[in-house]
């Protein structure tokens, strides 16, 4: 018989003066010496006969444990101890088939959002240098200047680590726990963490909120495995060269968009339709800009096998869906961004009787409340929610203090605005002409739109040929706006405030009523006069017209 440390959790410690002590009947849950941890069973038949000679100090059981430590479970956790109650958050990152693992913090920090933008933001300072000489600068030809992809992705993930420890930083002052364990539900009171070296922890709680967002999916093809994912491109260490992107979402626009500016030849597979949730009128208009920008678009093609060459390169075969013809080329690296998936198998949701999404596997709610009463969800796992950073955020908060705060306030899930970081960026908040047309018929609505040119377009001759807006409003008065959808410079800055507006009723009348900021792009949703329906044409004359 080895000898064990007795780790007993925290509610069967409760147990134990009715049950007849030192000898009670014991289930045991996990035996690695030098540590036994067991759950006391009344009234069961014994499994393991062990003597209590002396009980380890009892953890208090948690008032919540939130699992998954990305945007929406760190926005809950804070929010709960502000209530004063006893979280913990756990938050673990199974590496990428690549072996890339990454910190506290989520998606967004670490493998999204954050370094996504830096990314656009390089790629974009590409261009500014083309700008930069055409407004008297003295800096060498645009042709004649690299970028340095190992010097980029240091700065990257510097700015990451800066991140990660400054979020350990304030759990710690926060008092918020934080372990860095795999978490699977045992049963709805009960967590088990798993460590990076094996070892595990039983933890006892009130509430639960899982918020383990997900991670990118793959495609079942042979050779996958050569394929990285937006988990490995922003660590990449060496240049990513000449990219083929399987998907034509957002992730795949963003990621063909940066690769290209920074001067990498890229690829994008469309299996159907580009940015399939969006405005397709603005995804067209996307599409178009990318390609006159130097992006490959391989449309109606699906991958069939990747070969990965002597040399290191990759040898993608893919089929065109429409005409079944077979093609084949060779790229430096292949990144699949086909969408993601919610870890919810490997957290064991169904087993403790969690209802799922048969499809996704995702949970269906429109509260965050689970079938199970104490079990919650936030963010990326939740079905048919936007997939959004300021969206789990606000979900987390709002769910947490509706917990302990007595708060009434749930989560308003339209209306919410987003912005696709690509070359020339797209902002937009609220209906699609095509959701709009679903749900409202045609002749309901007035669509006002117009093209634009930036001032800033002109000295370096950039084409303006994109830039686009369009206001989606109800044709009857006061033309309640529905949807607002941008292209050019700065669309995410253009389109926030804007979508304050919106959430606050804005009108068609109120629009046209406000008095624009001169010169900049955003003025021009005040200037919008052209309707669809008159078929004038909306293209500028001059910038101030
Ligand atoms: C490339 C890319 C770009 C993006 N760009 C944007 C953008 O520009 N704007 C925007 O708003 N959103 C963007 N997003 C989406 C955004 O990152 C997500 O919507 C957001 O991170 C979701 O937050 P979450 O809390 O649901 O999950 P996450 O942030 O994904 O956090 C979940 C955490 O839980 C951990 N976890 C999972 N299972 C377990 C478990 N069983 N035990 C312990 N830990 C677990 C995960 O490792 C992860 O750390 C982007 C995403 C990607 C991939």
């Amino acid at each position: 018989m080895p000898s064990f440390k007795i780790v007993i959790s925290a509610s069967d410690c409760f147990k134990l003066p009715r049950i007849p002590v030192p000898y009670c009947n014991v289930m045991v849950l996990a035996m690695s010496s030098p540590t036994l941890v067991f759950r006391i069973v009344k009234n069961a038949a014994p499994i393991f006969k062990i003597r209590i000679a002396r009980l380890a100090t009892a953890a208090i059981p948690y008032d919540l444990i939130v699992i998954g430590g990305g945007s929406g479970g760190l926005a809950a956790a804070k929010e709960a101890v502000s209530y004063g109650k006893k979280v913990a958050v756990l938050d673990f990152v199974k590496p990428s088939i690549h072996g890339t693992t990454w910190g506290l913090g989520g998606t967004c920090v670490n493998v999204g959002c954050i370094p996504k933008k830096l990314m656009h933001i390089a790629s974009m300072l590409g261009e500014s240098i083309h700008d930069a000489k055409n407004f008297g600068w003295e800096v060498p030809e645009r042709s004649t200047v690299n970028i340095n992809w190992s010097n980029l992705v240091e700065a990257v993930q510097n700015h990451v680590k800066s991140v990660n420890w400054t979020t350990r930083v304030l759990l710690r002052d926060k008092k918020i726990e934080y372990i860095n364990g795999f978490g699977t539900l045992i049963d709805p009171n009960t967590v088990k963490a798993t460590m990076k070296n094996g070892s595990e922890k039983i933890l006892k709680t009130n509430h639960i909120i899982v918020a383990i967002g997900g991670r990118p999916k793959y495609l079942d093809v042979p050779g996958k495995e050569h394929c990285i994912s937006s988990d490995d491109i922003f660590s990449l260490p060496k240049a990513p060269g000449k990219t083929l992107v399987i998907g034509a979402g957002y992730i795949g626009l963003e990621c063909a968009g940066f690769l290209k500016g920074m001067g990498y030849e890229s690829t994008v597979m469309v299996r159907s339709v580009v940015l399939r949730e969006f405005d397709q009128q603005m995804a067209g208009l996307i599409t178009q800009e990318m390609e006159e920008r130097g992006v490959k678009f391989l449309h109606k093609c699906v991958p069939i096998a990747f070969e990965k060459q002597a040399n290191g390169e990759i040898l993608a075969k893919w089929k065109n869906t429409q005409d079944n013809t077979e093609h084949s080329g060779v790229f430096d690296t292949v990144l699949m961004a086909i969408g993601r998936r919610p870890l919810t198998e490997e957290l064991k949701a169904e087993e403790v009787g969690l209802e799922l999404h048969p499809r996704s596997k995702k949970f269906v709610s429109d509260n965050e409340e689970t079938n199970i009463p104490n079990i919650f969800a936030v963010g990326d796992v939740l079905e048919g929610r936007p997939e959004l950073t300021p969206v789990a955020i606000q979900a987390g908060k709002l769910l947490a203090a509706r917990l302990y705060g007595q708060s009434k306030l749930h989560m308003d899930y339209d209306n919410v605005a987003t912005t696709v970081f690509t070359p020339l960026e797209y902002g937009c908040v609220g209906l699609s002409e095509e959701e709009a047309i679903r749900r409202h018929g045609e002749d309901k609505l007035e669509v006002y739109h117009a093209y634009y040119k930036p001032l800033e377009f002109f000295i370096p001759q950039r084409s303006p040929a994109r830039c686009y807006l369009k206001v989606i409003c109800e044709r009857a008065a006061p033309q309640k706006v529905l949807g607002m959808h941008f292209l050019g410079p700065q669309a995410g800055e253009v389109i926030q405030g804007f979508a304050a507006a919106v959430k606050c009723g804005l009108t068609y009348e109120t629009l046209s009523n406000t008095v624009g900021i001169h010169p900049t792009v955003a003025e021009e949703f005040t200037r919008v006069y052209i309707t669809k329906r008159s078929g004038a044409d909306p293209t500028p004359q001059s910038c101030c017209s």
